[in-house]
């Protein structure tokens, strides 16, 4: 009789005893059936009728165990394989049974994880489930990989996924060149079609927090899979927003060693490529970067790195790796807020004090802990270049001295520390079929245009002189080339390209005076030269004018900015570093 329990060969009919009468450990994960497919599925006898998650409040375990009803009223377990025989699954059963439900036989089935959900919200009868997942793989998993497959072919750094539970529908968003855009094949997607396509899809994530996808918790982790031939990691990062879940996903390629694209073709200048190699040939001291959230500040450290010559040991420490740097002996250290993810900070950064590099890179700088590192690195003579949120290459040092982070004002001031800062930002590049301002004016294009252009080119030529001839503007209506992807967005577009500024703070003693004073006086850069930068771009005919105004703010505003410094004024602005000059 107890073998003949342990064969699934017991009959609705036969005394029942519970399996959780038993160790868990004595359920046999062999013995349960098996439903490898849709049409295992669809084939089953007697037939399935109905989950039963609801009537047992089991819902929130869909993804792994799912207790189900047949059509000859005798009732099985659905399960992923690791959970056939778990421990919430015998008690599933204890409940089945003294609820009164008869076990079918076997008492349970293996299912792989789509197939599961599936079966939990009653979506497997549905016609689009069988056609789609007769290929062998389950719809909710094919359409998530189709949504990820877009992105990487239309190179979009993220993939949003913006659940509203209050809607039927809800919203598939991409960044693709810096702009938030909802692809056309994408609208209307029905909001449980997303919610269990999340579902499935995080649990491909590894070193995530949650063995389920939780719409209610914050939850991260990443997952790598190949998209047309090219492995992609997927960064996830969900927000329990009041609508609910928002899930946001970075691409990033990986192993991209072959892409690293060289500084020119990033868009920086002849003279700040001069500024960043010679910051590479001194010996100590520390290269940041500054930028907001996807400014391409990793792919300038990358490019910056892969320059280096190969009698230099580098290693870097990311999160995660992002290229492959030839030459460079890369760590990924994922920086939850775990204390396991300390733990392995610490061992790595120990390790690293005692491999006798001369670079480091350290991805970011971000709190006490990476501040700690920074200072540690930059201390002993090595080569340090990292990344740091600030809002200008003169706002860095005042950042890593923040209470937040806690860089000794001190160690920043001291001549050698800080060998360059940089701030940059990635502005849309124009397609060639970009219009002088007076077409793209008579076009109807141009926001804020129309009859108000001359005063407009007086208030730039004010704030930037240069030849006027040489501007380029959007053309809203683009050209086969730059139509290609179907979002109007980014008609007149031809990606982005970096307009940056650079500071050598040994240079301007007034800007480590101020930081190492507390920052008490007026700041010694109330203005960007990164828009200048992005000026001399305009008058090269790659940026719109326009597009500078609103990333940085009005020529008009800059215009007052600069009657405002104490420069303009005839007071102390150290060196002109801060002055609006166009750059040659
Ligand atoms: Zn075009």
């Amino acid at each position: 009789m107890r073998l003949a329990r342990f064969m699934g060969r017991r009959s609705a009919a036969a005394p029942r005893v519970a399996d959780a009468s038993l160790p868990a450990s004595r359920y046999m994960a062999a013995q349960a059936g098996a439903l490898p497919d849709t049409e295992a599925l669809l084939a089953l006898k007697p037939a399935l009728r109905r989950s039963l998650s609801t009537e047992f409040g089991v819902e929130s375990l869909a993804a792994r165990i799912c207790p189900v009803e047949l059509e000859d009223d005798s009732t099985a377990i659905f399960a992923l394989a690791e959970h056939v025989g778990s421990d919430q699954a015998n008690e599933l059963a204890r409940r089945m049974e003294k609820a009164g439900y008869a076990a079918a036989t076997p008492s349970r089935y293996v299912l792989n994880a789509s197939l599961l959900l599936a079966v939990a919200r009653d979506a497997f009868r549905s016609p689009q489930w069988v056609a789609q997942s007769a290929h062998g793989r389950g719809a909710l998993a094919e359409a998530f990989h189709e949504l990820v497959e877009w992105g990487v072919t239309n190179r979009a750094s993220d993939l949003h996924l913006n659940v509203n539970l209050h809607e039927a529908e809800s919203e598939v968003k991409y960044t693709l060149c810096g702009r938030y855009v909802a692809p056309e094949c994408f609208r209307r997607m029905p909001t449980r079609t997303l919610m269990e396509m999340l579902s499935v899809a995080w649990m491909d994530i590894s070193g995530g927090n949650g063995a389920v996808f939780d719409p209610g918790a914050e939850q991260q982790g990443s997952l790598s899979r190949m998209y047309a031939g090219r492995e992609v990691m997927l960064r996830w990062a969900s927000m329990a927003s009041e609508k609910g879940p928002s899930v946001c996903l970075r691409l990033l390629e990986k192993n991209r060693a072959a892409s690293i694209p060289p500084l020119e073709a990033l868009g920086y200048l002849p003279d700040q490529i001069g500024m960043l190699e010679q910051a590479l040939c001194s010996g100590g001291g520390a290269v940041v970067f500054a930028g907001t959230v996807g400014s391409g500040k990793s792919t300038t450290l990358a490019s910056l790195i892969a320059r280096l010559p190969a009698d230099r040991k580098v290693i870097t420490i990311e999160d995660p790796v992002e290229y492959t740097i030839p030459g460079a002996i890369q760590n990924s250290v994922a920086r939850r807020l775990d204390a396991d993810a300390h733990a392995a900070f610490a061992t790595k950064l120990r390790t690293l004090k005692r491999s006798a590099m001369s670079d480091v890179l350290l991805g970011e700088v971000r709190d006490r802990e990476t501040g700690l590192a920074f200072m540690d690195l930059a201390g002993s003579g090595v080569n340090v270049y990292t990344t740091v949120h600030a809002p200008s290459a003169a706002f860095i040092p005042e950042r890593l001295a923040s209470d937040f982070i806690g860089v000794s004002r001190d160690f920043l001031a001291m001549p050698g520390t800080l060998k360059l800062l940089v701030w940059q930002a990635l502005l849309p590049r124009l397609c060639a079929c970009a219009l002088p301002p007076d077409a793209a004016a008579g076009a109807g294009a141009g926001a804020g245009l129309g009859h108000h252009t001359e005063r407009w080119l007086e208030e730039l030529a004010a704030a930037f002189p240069g030849p006027l001839e040489l501007l380029r503007m959007r053309n809203r209506e683009g050209c086969p080339a730059c139509r290609k992807q179907g979002l109007r967005e980014l008609f007149g577009y031809d990606g982005r390209s970096v307009a940056a500024e650079m500071i050598e703070p040994r240079l301007h003693p007034h800007l480590l005076d101020w930081v190492r004073h507390r920052g008490r006086g007026t700041h010694p850069a109330p203005t960007h030269s990164a828009m200048a930068s992005a000026m001399a771009g305009a008058y090269r005919g790659i940026f719109d004018p326009s597009d500078i105004e609103r990333h940085f703010h009005s020529f008009a505003t800059e215009s007052r900015l600069r009657g405002m410094s104490p420069s303009a004024a005839g007071g102390g602005e150290p060196d002109g570093f801060a002055q609006g000059k166009v750059l040659p």
